[in-house]
């Protein structure tokens, strides 16, 4: 390779890497990954509530279970009683007692079918929630897998255009790299350009019939004298 096509080259393999560096520190997939984590963390502390609710009926549901066993005994203890009343106010005590019994049994059964019913409804919606934290556990894994294959994919990329760099900087002249460098630096990863005809493909000023002359009389190697930019005036491939 020429020092033009060698300069050309190197600058293509530089932009490269500029590419996928920032490709690699800016993946999408990752900024997604974080959000995800959080909606999982959100989704789990949900579930955690669900079960706390959940719990909360099922005590307040054995508590009516004990509180009617009681009424229940009650009625038993009433109704032994009336088989044999000592007298007609024992009877009618009696069967106050037992008249409130029954209204607090018909209540402690409207409560229970309600704390049933919303029973029911924090089971399914624990069924939900699991079945969807099952869901998003896998998405999860599978878009990280996906992330890491992709990372590693541009860090292999990276490798590769790195030694193909090393490769292009061991044979050049140390003097026209350390021109390079500089024009890199200088000029933000663009510091050479290729002479297309008349007109520099990065600056895009046409040169005028003297400058073409002045360049021709040069080296494949010049500076354009418009942007300062090193310019390779012919590439012999
Ligand atoms: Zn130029």
């Amino acid at each position: 390779m020429t020092d033009g096509s060698t300069l050309l080259k190197l600058q293509e393999l530089d932009l490269e890497l500029e590419r996928l560096t920032t490709e690699l520190n800016s993946m999408p997939e990752i900024r997604e990954l974080a959000k995800k984590r959080k909606a999982y963390q959100k989704l789990k502390q949900d579930a955690t509530k669900l079960l706390a609710q959940r719990k909360d009926i099922e005590n307040e549901l054995s508590e009516l279970d004990e509180n009617e066993a009681f009424c229940m005994a009650a009625v038993d203890q009433a109704q032994s009683e009336m088989a044999d009343p000592a007298n007609y106010h024992v009877v009618r005590d009696l069967e106050v007692q037992l008249s409130s019994i029954s209204k607090r049994l018909d209540k402690i059964e409207f409560t229970r079918k309600e704390k049933r019913a919303a029973l029911t409804k924090v089971l399914d919606a624990e069924a939900y929630a699991s079945d969807y934290i099952a869901k998003f556990e896998a998405s999860v894994i599978s878009d990280t897998r996906m992330a890491r294959e992709k990372a590693a994919g541009l860090q292999n990329d990276i490798t590769v255009n790195k030694a193909r760099r090393q490769a292009l900087v061991d044979g050049m002249d140390r003097a026209l790299y350390e021109r390079y460098e500089a024009a890199s630096k200088r000029f933000r990863g663009l510091g050479v350009e290729k002479l297309e005809g008349t007109v520099p493909s990065v600056c895009r000023t046409a040169l005028s019939p003297s400058s073409m002359d002045e360049l021709a009389s040069m080296d494949e190697v010049g500076e354009c004298p418009y942007c300062h930019r090193i310019i390779v005036r012919s590439v012999v491939e």
